[in-house]
């Protein structure tokens, strides 16, 4: 053995504890001998010389890594729109400003924080990550955030899954839908009542009185239904200008809204029609509360430029028959306000 270690040429030995030092630039000198420490110190060099090599590969390879990281994070820091990355377990690795400012974290650190706690429903959340797990994507989700502030804004969320440091990381991209989801509700306000009058709209009324009327039927309850309609109201018009009709129309809806009771509902059914439910209300009832109504508009003056405008309306009003339509009531209404306009205006008939 000790006649083994004797055999190592001593330049040899002093070789390799320099490599074991971390030297991976020493090389030994060669004599080109061929002899017996010229081969060890070719094969030393050479095996030397590959360390080397290596060595510097992975070292470029790590820079480049980390600079590929670098723009990574300088990538996701600048992103317009708020970016969340998160780990196998659902919980934040990392997240860019605007995601901090969505969620308003404030300088809170979230990492670790699992993303469940940021959506108002949290079987929402299980939903949606399962599903990433799954098909490792996830585009266009409208989903209602929960804010560390405690609001609870729409936002669209997309999702994809990707390698990052061999790590499979899911990546959380999230539009802010507040605005459109205001808009949206706005259209769906709009798409529910007259914005002239703030009266429900016809297809909203018809709504209304459909479910009225079958939860009517159940308990054999009485439902009123008449129809409105204002007198000469071409003439106002004429007279003083669509704008003055429009102002008209508008006192009316008002003045009709807040003397009916708030089971009761109103709805524009044409431009100066008016159609009203009364529910819970026999007919003699109804035709009171209406013809009270009719009062009302006719000793109401209206001043417009200067002008005073009166204006009367003439009413038709029926009881609901079991089984009637809505349609089919409404049409006895507007035969009897038509009878109403023939007799004189200004007057409530009631069958
Ligand atoms: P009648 O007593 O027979 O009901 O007479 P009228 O003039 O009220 O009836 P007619 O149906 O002939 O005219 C209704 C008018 O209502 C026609 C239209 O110019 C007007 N009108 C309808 N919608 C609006 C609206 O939104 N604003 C205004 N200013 N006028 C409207
Ligand atoms: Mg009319
Ligand atoms: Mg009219």
């Amino acid at each position: 053995m000790s006649s083994d270690l004797d055999s190592i040429p001593p330049v040899l030995v002093e070789g390799f504890l320099k490599l074991c030092e971390g030297d991976f630039s020493h090389r030994l000198p060669r004599s080109l001998l061929r002899d017996k420490d010229d081969t060890a110190a070719f094969f030393f060099n050479a095996i030397a010389e590959e360390l080397d090599r290596i060595l510097r590969v992975s070292r470029e390879q790590e820079q480049r890594l980390l600079r590929s990281e670098e723009n990574f994070r300088k990538l996701f820091d600048a992103a317009p729109v708020p970016m969340i990355l998160i780990d196998e377990e659902g919980a934040v690795r990392m997240y860019n400003d605007q995601a901090a400012a969505l969620l308003e974290v404030g300088r809170q650190a979230i990492v670790g924080a699992s993303m469940r706690e940021f959506f108002a429903d949290e079987n929402e959340w299980t939903m949606l990550f399962e599903r990433l797990e799954k098909e490792d994507v996830v585009d266009a989700r409208a989903v209602r955030l929960r804010t560390r502030g405690g609001h609870t804004p729409w936002s669209l969320l997309n999702a994809r899954t990707l390698m990052l440091d061999e790590r499979r990381t899911g990546v959380l991209t999230l539009a802010d839908l507040t605005e459109q989801k205001r808009i949206e509700e706005r259209l769906r306000r709009l798409a529910a009542r007259d914005e002239l009058t703030d009266t429900l709209s016809r297809g909203r009324f018809f709504e209304v009185v459909r479910e009225e009327l079958a939860r009517a039927a159940r308990y054999s309850r009485p439902v009123a239904l008449a129809m409105l309609d204002l007198d000469h109201f071409k003439s106002i018009n004429d007279r003083f200008g669509h704008r003055a009709g429009d102002d008209v129309l508008r006192a009316i809806a008002g003045l009709m809204t807040r003397g009916l009771r708030s089971q009761d509902q109103i709805g524009r059914y044409g431009g100066e029609e008016f159609a009203v439910m009364l529910p819970e209300t026999p007919l003699e009832c109804a035709r009171e509360v209406l013809d009270r109504a009719r009062q009302q508009i006719a000793d109401l003056r209206l001043d417009f430029g200067g002008h005073t405008i009166a204006i009367t309306v003439s009413v038709g009003v029926v009881s609901v028959l079991k089984g009637e339509s809505i349609e089919a009531a409404l049409a006895r209404a507007d035969k009897l306000l038509y009878r109403a306009k023939g007799a004189g205006r200004n007057r409530v008939l009631a069958e």
